[in-house]
């Protein structure tokens, strides 16, 4: 029998997670669009610096990516440091690095600070070599990382990697300590209670339809209407991430939305799941279509990537979890009497450039383009862009940058042209 759609992580949250506010107010001092990490980080730093906000959500709290995803929490980038300062130069990049290890701090600082629930740990990743010219490649990442970013990686030379991961099928390895794991669905449902207990109001299945600007006693304010009625806005922020609507066409222009999936196991028994990650690692392969996973807290074994490329919808799901399953079990043959529990999918923010952005668009702060870093990312540019509401300076190092339109055919709402992307990359895997 086919396995049904469930997420893993929505089953370790208590429901219902929330009460959402009864009304919608007429007027608040800051819009927010979206309930992930990045709209709720935005909304708790606004609320305890006590301006008036409100959070729009078309379904639940949380729904989106940041209660599907790995819950890894990452340090860097999505592209590698050398191609980032040939495009942005040495400077920029530093604080981009930078900025990079602070989202960490900001995750982890917020869960201490509101007590979240949710096996927050500095675990470190692990990246996996699928070649031998990926694994040749981590001694100059490693060096140049060390050079320009003060920041230590380690390299796990093939006859080593045992004691980081079972399995035999990669040429190395390479470590960073200072990343770390949680649980994501209960990381955003503290961030839900967090916001509205430092007073701000969140409205769920409420679909914002269109935001236009509006003078009002000669200030500019923003009318946003929704499915349960409209309100004016001095801000807003739009953290609406892959999921980005018509309600704001130039956003959703940028944005390449792109599914990934994830299985998980039964628990697994102690000892092999130590044998499968004995330092309980974050891991991500080499590729560029990649295969990342974990332990659950619980023991078991998540494996995700983009089995297929377009957002996650009933079939794709259940295409995706026997592609993952294949792929699990080429990496941990161990597993091959192992039941597959649940399977799950969700869309991932990409751009053209595959970048971060954050600032204004339209004259609404924005933050999009996290791809698969977006737990720690999204987080840290909420509370920024909550700064940036409130009048602190400037030094998100991702505004600012060029942000390209994505092309037709690869945007949100019209992504015929993903399946190309996908068989590209794949090329570039053979080859690369
Ligand atoms: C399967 C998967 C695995 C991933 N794994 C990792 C990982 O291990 N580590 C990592 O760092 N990142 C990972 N990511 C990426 C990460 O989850 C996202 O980058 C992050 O959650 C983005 O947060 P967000 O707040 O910007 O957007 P989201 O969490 O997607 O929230 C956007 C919300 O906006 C709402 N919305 C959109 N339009 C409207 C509208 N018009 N009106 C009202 N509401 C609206 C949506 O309903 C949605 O709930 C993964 C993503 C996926 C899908």
């Amino acid at each position: 029998m086919p396995i049904q759609e469930k997420n893993f992580w929505a089953t370790t949250v208590e429901s219902p997670a929330l009460a959402a506010a009864p009304e919608l107010p007429d007027s608040v001092d800051v819009a927010v669009v979206g309930a992930g990490f990045c709209g709720l980080s935005a909304a708790r730093a606004l609320a305890k610096r006590g301006v008036s906000v409100a959070v729009l959500e078309a379904k639940t709290f949380g729904w989106g990516a940041s209660s599907r995803n790995g819950g890894m929490v990452l340090t860097g980038m999505k592209l590698p440091a050398p191609t980032l300062i040939k495009r942005y130069g040495k400077e920029l990049v530093r604080k981009m690095y930078a900025a990079s290890l602070e989202t960490i701090d900001c995750v982890e600082q917020i869960i201490g600070e509101e007590k979240i629930d949710c096996n927050f740990s500095r675990c470190g990743h692990l990246e996996v070599a699928c070649k031998q010219a990926h694994f040749d490649g981590y001694e100059e990442t490693a060096a140049l990382t060390k050079r320009e970013f003060s920041h230590e990686l380690r390299i796990i030379p093939r006859t080593e990697l045992r004691a980081e991961i079972g399995s035999d099928i990669y040429f190395g390895g390479m470590v960073d300590e200072a990343s770390a794991g949680l649980n994501p669905a209960r990381y955003v449902a503290g961030l839900a209670h967090a916001a509205q207990r430092a007073g701000a109001c969140l409205f769920d299945h409420t679909h914002v339809t269109s935001i236009e600007p509006e003078m009002k006693n000669g200030a500019r304010r923003f009318r946003v209407s929704t499915s349960r009625g409209s309100l004016t806005a001095r801000e807003v922020i739009l953290a609406s991430g892959a999921y980005t609507t018509e309600a704001t066409p130039v956003l959703r222009k940028k944005i390449i939305p792109i599914g990934s999936y994830i299985i998980a196991t039964k628990i697994l028994p102690a000892d092999l799941a130590r044998e499968l990650s004995p330092r309980n690692r974050m891991i991500y392969d080499s590729k560029h279509f990649l295969y990342y996973y974990r332990l659950t807290p619980d023991n078991r074994m998540l494996f995700g990537g983009r089995a297929a490329f377009f957002p996650a919808t009933e079939n794709t799901v259940r295409q995706s979890a026997e592609i993952l399953r294949r792929g699990m079990l080429s990496v941990y043959p161990q597993l091959r009497d192992t039941k597959v529990e649940f399977v799950w999918g969700g869309t991932l923010d990409f751009t053209l450039d595959v970048m971060p952005h954050a600032g204004k668009i339209d004259g609404m702060y924005f933050a999009a383009g996290f791809a698969g870093h977006g737990v720690a990312a999204a987080t840290w540019c909420g509370a920024k862009l909550a700064g940036l509401v409130c009048g602190d300076p400037n030094d998100i190092p991702f505004d600012g940058i060029e942000f390209p339109t994505a092309p037709f055919g690869l945007r949100s709402g019209n992504t015929w042209a993903l399946p190309f992307a996908g068989a590209w990359y794949k090329i570039l895997d053979f080859f690369t």
